[in-house]
């Protein structure tokens, strides 16, 4: 007994002493899933964004409560932005990304920074971003972390002191409007990173450095350019078959991989996620049709050699925005008693898949949101089967849903292998396309030739599809979904937009735009407890274990996409989004709340400026275009992101075609529009505003 006792001591002795350099993530530590940390963005290698901790339980989490926090706002002028990474935990230290790619490395324990790393970007590129200068997290791997920054350049520091090791451009082209707001992904030997951009008119593709050098080791497009040109890889010359070779290859073709990606070690395949198309409609890209290879696509690639092993296209011929970039989790499940090695993923366009990983296999595929674009996948074809013609609104304006953003978006969702559900930030909302006649690529602004026209404003354009008010309403819910049965096995309904899921063996954790951090139960659903933190929160939780406790953190901070297509019910527009790591443990205590939003009355418009009402129709469609995407609608629907432009004081009324056509406010995110609006169309925008503050004004 005694020896027993005693070889157990020196085993654990030896196990304490045996200390992991710092930042050290490696393959095996991956297989061994290590439970008490967050070694990777989905948690384990198989980014499920799970964790078996379960000290937190349906039993206590009642007493869940705040910890610390920390403050991850903006380096980059004073506007507060969106924050959407999953922090990483590694031996106590926890490294994250925020606006620009800032990464802060923090004393998991307490909130302390450790080091931080803010990119110098230029703050011109957040007039390139279709959706806020967000970042979704860093890779760390064996010491290091690796970024990729808005401006394009993939970055690896020092994870114990966060010097800059090697710093590389992965932009093919800085004459277009690529940005990055993806995750880096460590494969093998490699670091691998995609861009974002096709809303913008750029062409996909991911780059593999070297892990420790950050030598280029290879390049994958994601859509072929002009054949005149030849082909950069074999894969693009399979790819081109499926466009028109008189495509509009100035506008790239869109698919870039903005998303979380995955790697399996064992199979040593790299599965990445392909995003929309550019521009949206397929008319006037490929003219003569095709199913543009590799838009909205799972691609499975040996990390080795860049060869593509399979893929599977989700959506061919993708006129929706309907990206594929959503998070791709991997499992190892039993379906019809066969242990199955599988990639599952939600993608924009409302089908969840279930593929075999090793293969591309379609194993099944059902909607899991309101779909009406197509009526179901054909299981021998693997192909979606459209609905009068996928709803194309080619010749009018069609009512689609999923909309735009998609049944899921970039909000991860989580697998819970103890349950065997998916919990899915869902949403169903649909939305009226409309196009623009003709086409023509512009630098720097839109190129997706979709009227968004705020959104929802179309909806008297379809009245052949409005049979009832049913068919307008937008309705989001967390969706547990069972991936094998493929059906619901519980939905929360709620009234917005929310953020990615994390679960444990008995509990799913989500914030909310509400400024909400809520607890379910996983297997029914029910909201066990509700912290209000005063943040809107879109990013995915993370959970770790400290010295016997269990903490569960996220980062809090709104914005992103959500911020022009948005409801009046976020936090937002009550608190000030200030950027934050927020920390909970068991018996913690109250959560300080930011300040209060002030209400920024409508100032006296000058006296001197007359509307002239001959512009206003032109301004008011400038605006949707060039000005919305940031500024949002006006008055109570308005956020603090950006300044409502309908409550300009005078100085920058004298200041207007400074701002617009010089930047002068550049350095707030304001960039120049010299390159897309001449004086007469920012004098139009401008008495467009000016007629909006007169008549806020009066009331
Ligand atoms: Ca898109």
């Amino acid at each position: 007994m005694k020896k027993i006792s005693a070889f157990l001591f020196l085993a654990i002795a030896l196990s304490c002493s045996k200390e992991n350099p710092v930042g050290w993530v490696d393959q095996q530590r991956l297989n061994n899933q290590h439970a008490k940390d967050w070694l990777t963005l989905g948690g384990n290698q198989q980014m499920q964004h799970y964790s078996p901790l379960n000290k937190v339980n349906t039993s206590n989490v009642q007493q869940l409560g705040f910890a610390w926090e920390y403050d991850a706002s903006t380096h980059i002028g004073n506007v507060p932005r969106g924050l959407e990474a999953t922090p990483i935990v590694v031996d106590g230290v926890m490294y994250t990304s925020g606006a620009w790619g800032a990464v802060y490395a923090l004393d998991a324990r307490t909130g302390k920074g450790l080091w931080q790393y803010l990119p110098p970007v230029d703050a011109s590129y957040a007039r390139r971003s279709c959706c806020d200068v967000v970042n979704r997290g860093v890779a760390v791997w064996q010491g290091k972390v690796y970024v990729g920054t808005l401006d394009g350049y993939l970055v690896c520091l020092d994870a114990a002191t966060g010097a800059v090791l090697w710093r590389v451009d992965t932009f093919t082209d800085r004459t277009v409007a690529y940005t990055i707001t993806s995750p880096p992904q460590v494969a093998g030997n490699i670091v691998m990173i995609g861009n974002s951009g096709a809303e913008f008119g750029v062409r996909g593709y991911v780059t593999a450095y070297d892990l420790v050098s950050g030598e280029q080791k290879w390049r994958f497009f994601i859509v072929p350019g002009d054949p005149k040109n030849g082909f950069e890889h074999p894969e693009m010359e399979v790819a081109s078959k499926t466009w028109d070779a008189n495509s509009h290859w100035q506008s790239g073709g869109g698919g870039t991989a903005w998303g979380e990606s995955a790697y399996d070690a064992e199979l040593n395949l790299l599965y990445v996620g392909t995003g929309n198309a550019s521009p949206y409609p397929i008319w006037f890209r490929s003219p003569n049709g095709g199913d543009n290879l590799y838009l909205a696509s799972i691609l499975a690639i040996n990390p080795d050699d860049r060869r593509l092993v399979w893929h599977y296209q989700t959506t061919p011929g993708e006129i929706w925005d309907y990206t594929a970039t959503q998070n791709l989790v991997l499992a190892d499940v039993k379906i019809a008693d066969k242990s199955r090695k599988v990639l599952m993923t939600a993608p924009k366009n409302g089908f969840f898949y279930v593929l075999d990983r090793a293969t591309g296999e379609l194993i099944s595929a059902e909607k899991y949101t309101k779909v009406n674009w197509a009526s179901h996948v054909d299981m021998k074809t693997g192909r979606p089967v459209l609905t009068e013609n996928g709803q194309s609104y080619k010749d009018k304006p069609r009512l689609v849903v999923p909309y735009l953003g998609g049944g899921h978006v970039w909000q991860p969702m989580s697998y819970n292998p103890e349950t065997g559900l998916v919990y899915i930030p869902e949403r169903a909302v649909p939305q009226v396309f409309k196009t623009f006649d003709g086409y023509k690529w512009l630098p720097d602004v839109d190129n997706t030739n979709l009227d968004y026209g705020n959104m929802f404003k179309f909806m008297k354009n379809v009245p052949d599809q409005i049979k009832s008010a049913e068919d307008t309403l937008r309705s989001e819910s967390l969706l547990a979904w069972d991936p094998i049965a493929q059906k619901v096995a519980w939905k929360f309904p709620d009234g917005g937009p929310d953020g990615g899921t994390m679960s444990t063996p008995e509990l799913v954790f989500q914030g909310t735009r509400t400024g909400y951090f809520n607890a379910h139960d996983a297997k029914t659903g029910e909201k066990l407890k509700s912290i209000f933190t005063g943040i809107g929160i879109m990013a995915a939780p993370t959970t770790y274990e400290i010295d016997g406790e269990q903490y569960i953190a996220v980062m809090a901070g709104y914005g992103g996409a959500e911020t022009s297509a948005y409801l009046p019910d976020g936090v937002a527009f009550q608190y000030q989004n200030t950027g934050k790591i927020l920390a909970f443990k068991l018996g913690g205590g109250e959560t300080p709340l930011p300040p209060k939003l002030m209400k920024i009355e409508t100032p006296a418009p000058p006296a001197n400026m007359v509307v002239k009402t001959e512009l206003l129709e032109k301004g008011a469609a400038l605006y949707d275009f060039y000005c919305f995407i940031c500024h949002g609608a006006f008055g109570d629907r308005h956020l603090s992101q950006h300044p409502d432009l309908s409550k300009l004081p005078e100085a920058k009324h004298l200041l207007f075609n400074n701002i617009v056509l010089k930047g002068i406010l550049k350095e707030n995110g304001m960039a120049s529009f010299s390159n897309s609006l001449s004086e007469e169309d920012v004098e139009a925008i401008h008495q467009f505003l000016l007629k909006k503050q007169i008549d806020n004004y009066k009331r």
